[in-house]
């Protein structure tokens, strides 16, 4: 914990003005102004009654705070530092101005960065709301106690955290949902493999095989077919996962390629999933043309391409729910 300077961190004076007004700055515009002009400007909507936007904005402050006192030190220890007798004295004069320059100039980049953070997009609403707040209240708030009484940064993690719990929670039941939607006959898949061929992917080609719980999927322009089969698991109808094999010619064995991409489509999630695991394999039509999303490069330095995907949902009202397949080198995910 911290103590506060002697302005209150929610007041916005602003310290990297009073901090710059010591080293003169060519052709600085008046920070102030800028201050206003930012108020002024557009605000993003921001919902002051959610908790995380409170912590997240206290979290800011608080940082500020804190490098508040590390500007502190910059003027004048940062600055003379060369001088310090504990220091290797400089050999000449002109030595010695070289360092005072050097440590002038870092202490000044420090302060740039102060101002940009304390200017920043990410810092407008917070300031605009510090000050709606004093207005409002007519300059009688809260005097603070001169501590922080928690560490924001903390809470802000662990405010996160919890909601991604329950963002996690959400998503479990839904597919649970789905799954028991899937599994409600036997012929369900049939239904979910007929709306996905009316969507008519390019590339994809899908032909249903002789046993129950098949079908095989053609990528013409990758050249290649991926064997889809259904298993069952006893007393349950439908189909509990779907497991997939590389088709190849009897005169030869799978690719490396193919290899790749059948393991990374047999380590998905959601493998009851008819919908999802004909979107993953047709994420590989154009595999010989479809970049890496991290590198941005097709191939990595071991000459490989993207067989890795990362996927999200698409974002409608559609049943089944679709998804959304990013290609990633496996030197990427
Ligand atoms: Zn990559």
């Amino acid at each position: 914990m911290s103590s506060l300077p002697s302005a209150p961190a929610s007041v916005p004076v602003n310290p990297a003005t009073a901090a710059s007004g010591d080293i003169k700055q060519a052709e600085e515009p008046n920070q102030d102004v800028q201050m206003l002009n930012s108020a002024n400007g557009e605000v993003p909507n921001v919902n002051w009654e959610s908790e995380l936007q409170l912590v997240s904005s206290l979290a800011k402050l608080q940082e500020l705070e804190r490098k508040v006192h590390e500007l502190r030190q910059f003027l004048p220890e940062g600055l003379l530092e060369p001088l310090v007798p504990e220091k290797p004295a400089a050999n000449s004069p002109s030595q010695l101005r070289h360092d005072l320059e050097q440590a002038a100039r870092a202490r000044l980049s420090g302060i740039k960065d102060f101002q940009t953070l304390w200017q920043g997009t990410d810092m407008r609403p917070v300031w605009d709301h510090v000050e709606s707040r004093i207005k409002e209240s007519n300059g009688d708030f809260i005097q603070p106690t001169g501590m922080w009484e928690k560490d924001y940064d903390v809470l802000l993690k662990e405010l996160l955290k919890a909601d991604k719990t329950k963002e996690e929670e959400i998503e479990q039941e839904q597919e649970k949902l789905e799954r028991s939607k899937a599994q409600s006959s036997d012929e369900e898949w049939q239904t979910v493999l007929e709306k996905f061929t009316q969507r008519d992917v390019p590339g994809i080609r899908v032909v249903k095989g002789q046993d129950p719980f098949s079908l095989s999927v053609v990528l013409a322009k990758a050249g290649m077919i991926f064997s889809v089969k259904g298993a069952q698991e006893p007393n349950v109808s439908g189909v509990s996962e779907w497991q997939v094999v590389s088709q190849t010619p009897a005169s030869r064995s799978p690719s490396k390629l193919e290899q790749a991409i059948q393991d990374c489509l047999n380590s998905r999630p959601r493998k009851w999933d008819i919908s999802f695991v004909l979107d993953m394999i047709s994420s590989y039509a154009d595999i010989k043309q479809t970049p890496c999303i991290k590198c941005k490069n097709l191939t990595n330095n071991a000459a490989q391409l993207p067989t890795m995907r990362r996927f999200k949902p698409i974002l409608s009202q559609n049943e089944p729910r679709t998804f959304e397949f990013d290609a990633l080198h496996q030197s990427c995910a």
